[in-house]
């Protein structure tokens, strides 16, 4: 808190919320510490943003003007999204900061690969060796053996510019164990693949996610939802447990795990039956045409006959079905429907992770809530949910590269055309069968190990050379893959590095930055700091500047070509620097902000360094509606379906929008659509609308899924044997004070929570003979694991739940034990299963930090991820997290936290799902439709198949 700042008459004389953004080079307050003593303390607050969450909410960090040390964070009240408010994670960043055990210098290991024997090395042989090794690999044209593999990004944009100029197909990403789902859904209908709900100024908001509101991912949504409610808003929330966000929602529904799709359409169906749907809209800006001349040649294109054709096709989603099949009361689901029907134009949607991340077919769940969305009139309206492109803000790059023209198989396998995005939890499977191997592979605040499904596979294959060659681990902390690493390389934590990022997070655009708070602190002060681990605590680094010198050791006389991308344009010869790069960007890539900063008699750079972030002026509301100007349409033709086209430039890059591959692009640089005579914006797909029809999806093999429907999951309910003790696993949730595998560094975190019990409804406790508190075992397709009851009424029966932020472990005493890692060994048994048993939980220790002596819980969970077979998703790639399994008690021998895998049937698994698949090559013999998004995205030429 603040001295002398609180308004006159607010009973808090000497407080305010937060210091006036003038007075945050100096602000006095006093120090908590010395109470009761009045004893006063200079601070420096400098900007950065959180992360924690890819939300990238404000922070000011407070720096002590003495010490030079930061004492906490607290938000940034001039962030546009956060708007000065965080959820408990956020403030939490200083733990990691004064974390006892966090990694403080570059490590290389000296024994075996998983033996945990290390010696400290500096970052320049780090540098050296890593560089030659992978300059190397260039020379030689094996490129594909060089991966970076990401699990929190941290910035939009910088490594794409990084790999597009090594020339590599080499980026893979946590995606498709998070959100490859929803993204196909909502791409196949707008090309953009995230949804952006305008909570704030909704009539009617419809959640079905198990983080998101809950507050866990986007506080900054969070705060909106609320808003909205208390606007008079209603909100409606589907969702197994009775989660935070159900237990605030207007309207609850637990329905059977998978089947959402089903239930969607039966609200889409009452609006058309209705009359209370937006016609007007849906024949403007659906391809309508195109669902009746392909589904119903037998009717005249006109669109009178759309509404028919709907009724009949959605025909069987009547109330009476979705109350069977999705187990819910149909009255209610006919309440809400008349609720949405009230609500045109303000119906605020989103799935992210849930249903759409859990079941085989998840991503049609995306595809019918945004079926929801357009039969309400609500794309991009105010209240409505628009798509994220048009809310996140990315600025192309400067210095960028053109696009590299490889393309790795290893993650875009021909498997899966239409994966959103690569299949990476195939990695270690493809490694075994014998598909690649990797000479450098780089894990970036990624543990892949513990967060993504069938870990003991991806241990076997760390662990072996002849698969994995060198393995880089760019992390804050020990963790559970870095264990088996050949580097362990520290890299900052929120206030250590710099990066630019942006979420849609509201109705309006913005850019955040996040700085080094000691380095700018020094700065200020007048030090010089060359690069950011001078600056950081031990040796810290951060990925920015590392890649700059990595890629002067790959290159070191540049004849490679890749130097040059990473040289100073002021100082010609000598490696690019930060300031350098951050002050290209946001004088040339950030609309509106040297015009606010040049107001301020500052540089744009500087702005960003005062500020932590920056609105972007402009309206995003109903973007498809803009009109294109004739210039736009110079050397364009319309063709018959009234989509403006240039010839000749299919798969093209001419714009660097484009070349962000974050962003869909127009294969065929199309500028426009003809809307009643009008050309006009509109979306990023083929026919330039809205795809109710998706002909890509027809012509790439899945010709039953080219409209919304519903799809039986691999969870679903009617193929259960209850009888036999089988139940429906739910482990997508997280409770929202921890993040996958951070936070166990975090004392605060792991002091609000430190269990995940397992839900289970006290019927199928009675049914199953299991006590309150006692001890289950959890048997799924590949193994089991054993984990304590919590009887509630907040689940559906017939479905068991466990959080899946719990469960770290380590191998050795004195590493990453931190505040909530457990000490477990791992053994083979004589049928060649891994047996991971927990040896103790956490507890009090000594360190340099007094509270490791305070540690008063001992419960570190059970890590249930080591039991789930890879699941992929035909048609998305996504993992289908949702597990049908065996609830029982525990039996003789059984230990909480026991879990025991036979890796030989996870890969049998892994087969089974892979003969799903339906591969390429698609049309044009193209691995994949030119039109969809993807990370790095390579030339056009990339996507031709040769075999
Ligand atoms: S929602 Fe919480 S964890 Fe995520 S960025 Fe905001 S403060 Fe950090």
């Amino acid at each position: 808190m603040a001295l002398d700042a609180a308004p006159p008459g607010t009973g808090a004389e000497g407080l305010s919320a937060y210091p006036p953004e003038e007075t945050w080079d100096h602000v006095e307050s006093l120090d908590p510490a010395a109470w009761p003593k009045r004893v006063r303390r200079t601070h420096r607050l400098v900007p950065t943003t959180c992360f924690n969450c890819e939300a990238n909410c404000g922070l000011l960090a407070w720096v002590d003007k003495e010490t030079g040390l930061i004492t906490k964070f607290e938000g940034n009240p001039v962030h546009p999204a956060s708007r000065g408010r965080n959820c408990a994670k956020g403030p939490a960043t200083i733990n990691q900061v004064q974390d006892p055990e966090r990694i403080l210098h570059p490590m290389k290991r000296v024994g075996e690969r998983g033996e945990g024997l290390w010696e400290r090395i500096t970052w320049d042989q780090a540098l050296d060796e890593i560089g030659t090794r992978i300059g190397n690999a260039f020379r030689e044209e094996r490129h594909h053996e060089v991966m970076y593999h990401v699990g929190r990004m941290g910035d939009d944009t910088y490594m794409e510019r990084v790999l597009h100029s090594w020339g590599i197909d080499g980026h893979n990403s946590h995606t498709n164990i998070c959100s490859s789902g929803a993204r196909m859904g909502y791409a196949s209908w707008m090309g953009f693949d995230r949804p952006s709900a305008d909570f704030a100024n909704a009539k009617v908001i419809f959640l079905i996610s198990s983080h998101l509101e809950a507050g866990h991912y986007f506080n900054p949504h969070a705060q909106r939802i609320i808003e909205g409610q208390q606007n008079g808003a209603t909100v409606i929330c589907i969702d197994p447990r009775l989660s935070n966000t159900a237990s605030k929602a207007d309207h609850w529904f637990s329905a059977w795990p998978g089947t959402e799709a089903f239930l969607l359409l039966a609200i889409a169906r009452l609006l058309i039956r209705d009359g209370t749907w937006d016609a007007a809209f849906f024949e403007r800006w659906v391809n309508w045409e195109t669902f009746l001349t392909e589904s119903r040649p037998d009717l005249d294109p006109v669109f009178a006959n759309v509404g028919p054709a709907l009724l009949e096709l959605y025909a069987e989603y009547t109330p009476e079905a979705a109350a069977r099949i999705c187990g819910i009361d149909e009255d209610r689901l006919r309440t809400v429907a008349r609720t949405i029907g009230e609500g045109l134009g303000g119906f605020a949607s989103h799935t992210w992770r849930a249903s759409s991340a859990g079941n085989e077919g998840g991503w049609m769940v995306a595809r019918c809530l945004q079926l929801l969305t357009v039969l309400t009139g609500s794309v991009g309206t105010v209240g409505g949910t628009n798509a994220n492109g048009w809310n996140k803000f990315i600025p192309v790059t400067p210095l960028h590269p053109e696009p590299q023209g490889r393309w790795n198989e290893m993650q875009w396998p021909i498997e899966y055309p239409l994966s959103h995005h690569e299949m990476s939890i195939l990695l270690p499977h493809f490694l075994k069968a014998g598909r690649g191997y990797l000479d450098t592979y780089f894990t970036r605040v990624y543990n892949p190990l513990w967060t993504n499904p069938d870990g003991f596979t991806w241990m076997e294959v760390l662990r072996d050379t002849d698969k994995i060659g060198c393995h880089v681990a760019l992390t804050p902390t020990w963790n559970e893959s870095a264990w088996f690493a050949d580097y362990v390389l520290p890299m900052g934590i929120a206030s250590e590095r710099h990066d630019v990022a942006s979420f849609e997070t509201h109705n309006g655009r913005w850019i955040g930055f996040r700085q080094p708070v000691a380095r700018r602190h020094r700065e200020l002060n007048g030090e010089t700091i060359e690069r950011t681990h001078e600056a950081n605590p031990g040796e810290v680094w951060e990925e920015q500047e590392f890649f700059i010198d990595l890629s002067w050791r790959i290159d070191p006389d540049g004849s490679l070509g890749i130097r040059s991308q990473f040289e100073s344009i002021q100082d010609p010869g000598k490696p690019l620097t930060l300031d350098e790069y951050y002050s290209m960007l946001f004088e040339n890539s950030v609309p509106g902000l040297p015009e606010e900063a040049e107001a301020l008699g500052i540089t744009p750079l500087e702005y960003m360094r005062r500020k932590g972030s920056f609105s972007l002026p402009g309206d995003q509301t109903q973007v498809y509606e803009r009109d294109v100007p004739a210039a736009d349409l110079e050397g364009a033709v319309r063709d018959a379906k009234g989509v403006w086209r240039r010839p000749g430039t299919a798969g093209s890059h001419e714009s660097l929008e484009e070349i962000r591959g974050h962003m869909p692009f127009i294969g065929d640089g199309s500028p426009a659509v003809d809307i009643n005579g009008e050309p006009k914006f509109g979306f990023p797909t083929p026919s330039r609308k809205l795809e109710f029809f998706s002909e890509t999806i027809r012509d790439w093999g899945w010709p039953e899924y080219s409209m919304p429907t519903f799809i039986r999951s691999q969870v679903h309910w009617e193929d259960l044997d209850m009888s036999a003790g089988e139940r429906i696993l739910v482990p997508t949730f997280r409770v929202p004070t921890l993040i996958h595998t951070r936070s166990s560094n975090s004392q605060w975190l792991n002091e609000i929570s430190h269990r995940h019990p397992l839900w289970l409804h006290p019927g199928d406790a009675e049914e199953l003979g299991i006590e309150e508190n006692g001890l289950v075992r959890i048997t799924t397709r590949i193994g089991h694991f054993v984990i304590q009851a919590w009887r509630t009424e907040g689940i559906r029966p017939g479905v068991v739940a466990a959080s899946h932020h719990m469960g770290r472990w380590r191998l050795e005493d004195d590493k990453a034990r931190s505040w909530g890692t457990g000490k477990a060994s791992i053994e083979q048994d004589g049928d060649g299963r891994w047996k991971l048993q927990r040896e103790q939980g956490v507890e009090a220790y000594e360190s340099d930090d007094p509270d490791t002596g305070l540690i008063w819980w001992t419960d570190t969970g059970v890590h249930q991820n080591l039991t789930f077979p890879v699941q992929p998703d035909p048609v998305s790639g996504m993992h289908c997290w949702l597990q049908r399994v065996t609830v029982s008690p525990a039996e003789p021998g059984d230990a909480y936290g026991d879990v025991v895998v036979d890796t030989g049937a996870s890969h049998r698994i892994f087969e089974e799902w892979l003969a799903k698949a339906r591969p390429g090559p698609g049309p044009d013999g193209l691995r994949r439709p030119l039109w969809f998004a993807r990370p790095v995205k390579p030339k056009a030429t990339a996507y031709r198949y040769d075999g």
